[in-house]
């Protein structure tokens, strides 16, 4: 008897734990719902396109909530639609309105190649699964139970809170440019949380351990490089040739290094980083770095790891080569493609001109392949950065809020461009093996559903309570 009551008492204690750990926050039902029902929306770029359908969704629930049509701007544009949503405020901050943003749509995904169905949520092993639970509907329906949840308890913002989704963030980002340009006065902001990037990370243990908050991403830019040659017959050699012009020009490419650079983000990065980094050569390097950019010996370890070298400066490197038309012909032409990831601040023509004087052949042809948006880098604004802190610090007290710079593109770009610095955080804490953005059986572990619902809640607080 006595033997079954501790065994009794030590499974309540047990259901007792899990009731608080699994508690459930307010409106997160409604938000597991949402994305329930968004998962199954093929919010993909081409035929069937459902973002217009998920933006419409959308719509209603805002407008069910109570706010007012003119606040709810749905923009088709093509074959998807962004949407801005603004939550009205008494404006008794004195301060400028910010923005939270996210994408509705997400890259394609096949069924026959994925282990269960992308375009179903699918609960496993506190796993999250379905195309767009990490990129990133998780987020846009958080964001959205929140606005919800607020409106429901009546809260008034100190300021204006804008949402804005945009539709094609997975492929031509014509909808951010879009809303980023023409709707300009309807998102002016002081800042924009971009909810597609940054976030928690954790070790392979599941221990948190830091958080990203991306402030800046490096410029995307090809370059083709063509050698030209009158060519000839392949029986009447000469020195001259397209293609010994163009090796030239590469092996000087494969010598060079861009020049040294640092930002105020890339030294807090390498500051905080150093104290992560568990290979001693590297923190040493870092650390060294951070205090002073021109440790030439801290530069070139860091330059021999891959995932570091780009936060030190412009990286260029071939990746085309295409060249000659025949094997018994003289060549008449031989094209590389150079692709940089460039610095912020330094700007695609000025790299292209370094290029030039590196490759040191005037009669080398040059293209940009296609136009380049450029950002700077945003400031790392006090703000949001204290805010951040705060919020995630008590999901996981001490760890070190990192500003980080993105190697890829995201719509925080556009919100630069057009005047408004922006920051991706996301309320996602997951560790390196988990992320499956863009490729087979994404998934998310659930938690991260209310730990949003919690974040996007106190940020809001914190920036307009
Ligand atoms: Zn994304």
């Amino acid at each position: 008897m006595s033997t079954g009551k501790i065994i009794l008492s030590a499974i309540a204690a047990s259901l007792l734990i899990v009731q608080s750990v699994n508690a459930v926050e307010p409106f997160e039902n409604i938000a597991h719902d949402m994305l329930k029902d968004s998962i199954a929306m093929r919010t993909v770029s081409g035929p069937g396109n459902e973002t217009p359908e998920f933006a419409a969704y959308l719509a209603d629930k805002f407008k069910k909530a109570g706010f007012p049509d003119q606040d709810i701007m749905i923009i088709p544009y093509e074959d998807t639609a962004a949407m801005i949503v603004r939550y009205r405020g008494d404006n008794s901050s004195d301060k400028k309105p910010f923005v939270l943003s996210s994408h509705l749509d997400v890259v394609e995904a096949l069924p026959e190649d994925w282990e269960k169905n992308p375009f179903e949520l699918i609960e496993q092993n506190g796993m999250l699964y379905g195309r767009g639970v990490l990129d990133t509907k998780l987020n846009v329906v958080t964001l959205t139970a929140t606005f919800l949840r607020l409106k429901s308890e009546g809260f008034i913002p100190s300021r204006d809170i804008i949402l804005v989704f945009s539709g094609d963030e997975e492929t031509a980002m014509a909808s951010t440019r879009l809303v980023t340009q023409k709707y300009r006065d309807q998102i002016d902001a002081e800042f924009a949380i971009i909810a597609d990037g940054g976030g928690g990370n954790l070790d392979e243990n599941g221990k948190a351990f830091s958080y990203s908050i991306d402030s800046a991403e490096k410029t995307y830019a090809d370059y083709e490089v063509t050698a030209r040659n009158p060519g000839g017959h392949s029986s009447l050699p000469r020195k001259d040739n397209a293609i010994y012009d163009l090796a030239r020009a590469i092996v000087k490419l494969s010598e060079f290094e861009f020049p040294v650079m640092q930002s105020p983000l890339t030294k807090a990065y390498f500051e905080k980083t150093a104290k992560l980094e568990s290979n001693p050569e590297i923190s040493k390097a870092m650390a060294a770095f951070a205090k002073n950019k021109n440790d030439m010996d801290a530069v070139k370890v860091l330059r021999s790891y891959p995932q570091y070298a780009g936060m030190t400066g412009t990286t260029c490197v071939a990746t085309l080569l295409k060249g000659g038309h025949a094997q018994n012909a003289l060549p008449q032409s031989a094209m590389m493609s150079i692709n940089c990831r460039i610095f912020p601040g330094v700007g695609s023509d000025a790299t292209m001109a370094q290029l030039k004087k590196v490759l040191d052949n005037d009669n080398l042809e040059w293209h940009l392949a296609a136009p380049v948006d450029e950002s700077d880098e945003s400031p790392l604004n006090e703000e949001v950065f204290s805010a951040v802190e705060r919020v995630v610090h008590d999901e996981f007290p001490g760890i070190p809020i990192i500003p980080t710079m993105a190697m890829g593109a995201s719509d925080g770009m556009y919100f630069r461009i057009a005047g408004i610095p922006s920051y991706a955080l996301t309320a996602d804490f997951i560790k390196p093996s988990d992320v499956f953005a863009h490729g087979l059986n994404e998934r998310n572990p659930s938690a991260n559903l209310g730990r949003a619902m919690r974040l996007w809640y106190k940020l809001i607080n914190e920036w307009a309570g």
